[in-house]
């Protein structure tokens, strides 16, 4: 879980979570109120789980299953990418360093 550089605050996974989906470049801190930025590894890391996904979702097509099974499991694919995404989140004090 992403830690505040300011108060060094652990944020909540459900915290991170709901901040994942604002449009905002920066995160607020719900402890000290500063600002926080995502840091570039953790940038990297959180687009490279969705082209995991897509990954994984081929190579269930790869066994030819009925629609429904690729839906589903392409479902529950996303879900899971969206539940430890999260976990992958670090921040950084200053936006320069980006
Ligand atoms: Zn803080």
């Amino acid at each position: 879980m992403p830690i505040c550089q300011n108060c060094h605050h652990k944020w909540s996974w459900t915290q991170t979570f709901k901040r994942l989906f604002t449009m905002r470049r920066t995160l607020k801190c719900m402890y000290c109120g500063e600002n926080q930025y995502q840091s570039v590894a953790s940038k990297k890391v959180t687009c490279f789980l969705p082209l995991v996904s897509s990954f994984i979702i081929a190579f269930i097509y790869l066994f030819n299953p009925s629609q429904t099974i690729v839906y589903l499991s392409s479902g529950f694919v996303f879900i899971i990418i969206c539940l430890l995404m999260p976990f992958f989140i670090r921040f950084i004090n200053n936006n320069d360093v980006m």
